[in-house]
């Protein structure tokens, strides 16, 4: 069965967050455990945790569905001993919120190397990062986004994700989340029937569908390979409407979280039935 939700808003406390994707249909959500735009935020109340558990339970999410995304400051590959200490510890503690919610996954970005050191020993920075939180957290999984490859993101092309989990030394917590618009302005072209089997051809071989662990559907504002990360509207965008359709009757993307990050919110409810749709 396909999964597909939105990222939804957590702003009045995380138990909000499973009332707001039930609203819109959503048989899926994601949603920030803390602050995405600072450093330090308030811990979750075990009040709070038992609502969130409890509308997860009402609604019928399960863990399988429900996809944390961490703060944008984080950068586990970050140059600076300081800021690399920040983002350590920052993640930590999102994993740790992960594991008080009894959810099991937690996407982010890789990171950026900010023109300070190589490529390659920034992945190998990464996966440091992601191997020192595991030890200190168990049942979550570290789920790694593909970027667009804008400014000096890593992660963009399916070569570097598999070298951070080929760095990674327990597999057993490490997946990968797709963002569609992401792929397409890495220069992977979805938007064909040839390009699709290629692209996952291509992931299959270099990463493993073993470690496919939700996605983010978004069409995309700017064209193949422009390495620009603007989303945009289902089937509005240079991705089209024909991928959405691909994708809908591609059995390995069953029962992962499929997570719309399109602008227009209040059409998310649409979007989502659209989607299911196009399922024959
Ligand atoms: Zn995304
Ligand atoms: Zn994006």
């Amino acid at each position: 069965m396909k999964f597909i939700g939105a990222h939804v808003s957590a702003s009045n406390g995380v138990s909000q967050a499973p009332i707001n994707a039930h609203a819109i249909g959503a048989d899926a959500f994601a949603l920030f455990t803390r602050n995405p735009s600072r450093w330090t935020s308030k811990p979750i109340s075990d009040k709070e945790a038992e609502a969130f558990k409890e509308n997860c339970a009402k609604y019928g999410y399960t863990p399988s569905q429900i996809l944390p995304h961490d703060s944008y400051l984080i950068n586990l590959g970050a140059p600076e001993a300081e800021k690399l200490e920040k983002s350590r510890e920052a993640f930590l503690d999102e994993m740790q919120r992960c594991e008080q919610l009894g959810l099991t996954l937690l996407n982010f970005h890789p990171g950026s190397h900010l023109k300070m050191m190589p490529v390659d020993d920034c992945l190998d920075l990464i996966a440091a990062s992601i191997n020192i939180t595991l030890e200190k957290t168990s049942g979550v999984k570290a789920v790694i986004e593909n970027t667009a490859g804008q400014g000096s993101n890593l992660g963009y092309s399916f070569e570097q994700i598999a070298h951070i989990i080929d760095k990674v030394e327990d597999k057993t917590r490490v997946g990968v989340c797709i963002d569609s618009c992401h792929a397409f302005a890495a220069g992977y072209d979805l938007s064909t029937i040839d390009g699709y089997a290629d692209t996952w051809r291509r992931f299959d071989e270099i990463i493993g569908f073993q470690y496919l662990s939700g996605m983010h559907l978004n069409d995309t504002k700017k064209g193949l390979a422009s390495k620009v990360d603007r989303h945009e509207t289902l089937g509005n965008g240079v991705l089209g409407a024909d991928f959405f359709s691909f994708l809908m009757n591609d059995p390995r993307m069953d029962n992962i979280p499929l997570i719309l990050e399109t602008p227009d919110e209040s059409i998310w409810a649409q979007e989502i039935a659209w989607l299911k749709s196009l399922i024959k």
